[in-house]
């Protein structure tokens, strides 16, 4: 495994939309596996392919599950992720990027999602999410479209300055 240099804004990589996965080989296994390696070694919890420089639509995230706050956890390495369908609800947070270091924005994002996606194996798979699952999926398959959180604040006052002094875990679920 390798951990791969991360991509920053204004990369125009990061603004492009990325190409279909249509051939899922052990080359792209191993990509999802340095990928969650870059991932764990830059306290995020979700990174799309764009972000290490590769312009195809794969996704990777993970979050620990945390029994004291009963929170399931996940770990997904999606190809080809499609939100089929999206509840009317919005939730408005703070979402963070890891190719935007240090900035936070508030984000509205939708309250659950199903995404329709092929495993690194090109098997088929849905999956529904809700809350910060189902916001760490809309903000990486944004990644995918070439759209960056910045562009989905919808009060730029909000943006501002990461706190050095936030602890490591909140960091983390800041950095998507
Ligand atoms: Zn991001």
């Amino acid at each position: 495994m390798a951990i791969l240099p991360v991509t920053f804004d204004p990369d125009p990589i990061l603004h492009e939309k990325a190409k279909r996965i249509k051939t899922f080989d052990a080359g792209l296994r191993k990509l999802v596996d340095d990928m969650f390696e870059t991932m764990h070694s830059s306290i995020g919890v979700g990174l799309a392919a764009p972000q290490i420089g590769q312009s195809i639509r794969l996704l990777v995230a993970e979050l620990k599950p945390d029994k004291e706050a009963n929170e399931r956890g996940f770990k997904v390495a999606l190809c080809n992720p499609e939100i089929v369908k999206a509840s009317e609800e919005m939730i408005s947070d703070f979402e963070g990027c890891l190719s935007i270091p240090g900035w936070i924005g508030e984000v509205p994002r939708h309250a659950s999602v199903v995404v329709k996606a092929q495993t690194p194996e090109g098997k088929e798979m849905r999956i529904k999410a809700n809350d910060y699952y189902a916001r760490v999926l809309q903000h990486e398959i944004d990644h995918l479209n070439g759209i960056l959180f910045t562009d989905r604040v919808v009060d730029i006052k909000t943006i501002q300055r990461l706190d050095p002094k936030t602890p490591e875990e909140e960091v983390q679920l800041l950095e998507v």
